[in-house]
C-alpha cells in the first residue's frame, strides 16, 4: 500500500517502544513530532509493549520524563493481555507467577488469586528477579498439573550493554524441564489485538501496529486482520524483509518520517 494512503487509513497507531519511539532513554528524533501530526490529524495512538518487567506507571513516568504526557489508557503491556486472558478464561483460578514484583502488584490490583503453593496456572513472565527456587518451583508446579502460561515469546531483551535473556528463555529451560510448552500471549497474538479493540472500540482495519521487529510487532497486525508497519529504527534493516514470512504493509524509516507524510497530508 502507498505510504500515505496506509496512514491515511490508519485511526488507531499501536506503537511498540524500544527500538521503535526510544532507544534505552533516549527519545528517537521525530517520535514525538508523529504523536503531535497523529493527534493533529484527529487520529489516536496507545503503546504496546511486550515486556512484562515494568508496570504501566513506571512507562507513563518514562515518558512523561521525555515530555510525553500519556493516559493510563494509552499504555499496554503483555501482563494487562495475560490478566485480561485469565479474568476472561479463568477467572478465580489461583496462579503462580514467576514474575517481578510490579507485576505481581498489578496482578493483584487485578484480583488474580496469587499463591506460593500448587496453583492452577503457573504464569511465567520477563522476571529480572529470577532465582533457581523460582525456576525450579514453577516447574514442579507444572509437572504436578498446572497450566503453562507465559506473557510473551521474547527470547532475548535488548539493553544499552547487550542483550539479556528475556521470557521466552526461561519458558525453553522450563519446557526442556517438564517436557510442556506454554501458551504464549503478548504480540504477536490474537488475545492481544483482541484487548486493543475491546479497549478502545475501534475496528481491526483502521488499527495498525508498529514496531521494529517483524515477528512480534508487525506480525501481530498482519496475522490477525490489523495492519503491521515496519519502522527501521531498530532491530530490522531492509534487507531483512525479504527472507521474513511476515511482510509489512508498509515501511517507513521512522516514526520521524511518518509524522512528516502525516504533517504534509493535514497541509494538501
Ligand atoms: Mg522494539
Amino acid at each position: 500500500m502507498d505510504k500515505k494512503e496506509l496512514l491515511r487509513t490508519t485511526k488507531l497507531f499501536v506503537l511498540d517502544m524500544d527500538g521503535t519511539f526510544y532507544l534505552g532513554n533516549r527519545i528517537l528524533p521525530g517520535a514525538a513530532d508523529f504523536l503531535r501530526a497523529v493527534r493533529a490529524a484527529g487520529k489516536e495512538y496507545l503503546f504496546f509493549t511486550n515486556n512484562s518487567s515494568r508496570s504501566p506507571e513506571e512507562y507513563i513516568r518514562k515518558l512523561a520524563g521525555m515530555g510525553c504526557p500519556i493516559a493510563r489508557s494509552q499504555i499496554m503491556t503483555s501482563g494487562d493481555v495475560t490478566i485480561r486472558y485469565l479474568k476472561t478464561h479463568f477467572a478465580g483460578k489461583t496462579v503462580y507467577l514467576m514474575g517481578t514484583p510490579p507485576l505481581e502488584e498489578s496482578f493483584r490490583a487485578a484480583g488474580i488469586p496469587l499463591t506460593q503453593g500448587q496453583p492452577d496456572i503457573v504464569v511465567v513472565a520477563f522476571d529480572t528477579t529470577l532465582t533457581y527456587e523460582k525456576l525450579s518451583h514453577a516447574c514442579t508446579c507444572i509437572r504436578n498439573g498446572a497450566l503453562f502460561l507465559a506473557t510473551h515469546l521474547d527470547i532475548n531483551c535488548p539493553t544499552e550493554t547487550g542483550f539479556i535473556p528475556d521470557c521466552g528463555s526461561f519458558c525453553a529451560a522450563i519446557g526442556l524441564s517438564t517436557g510442556k510448552k506454554p501458551k504464549y500471549l503478548g504480540k504477536p497474538f490474537a488475545e492481544t489485538v483482541e484487548m486493543v479493540l475491546d479497549q478502545t472500540g475501534f475496528v481491526r482495519e483502521s488499527v495498525a501496529f508498529v514496531g521494529d521487529r517483524l515477528y512480534t510487532d508487525v506480525a501481530t497486525g498482519v496475522n490477525n486482520g490489523a495492519k503491521g508497519i515496519l519502522v527501521l529504527t531498530g532491530e530490522t534493516h531492509l534487507e531483512d524483509v525479504g527472507a521474513s514470512a511476515v511482510k509489512p504493509d508498509g515501511i517507513y524509516a521512522s516514526l520521524g518520517e511518518m509524522g512528516e507524510l502525516l504533517a504534509q497530508m493535514a497541509q494538501s
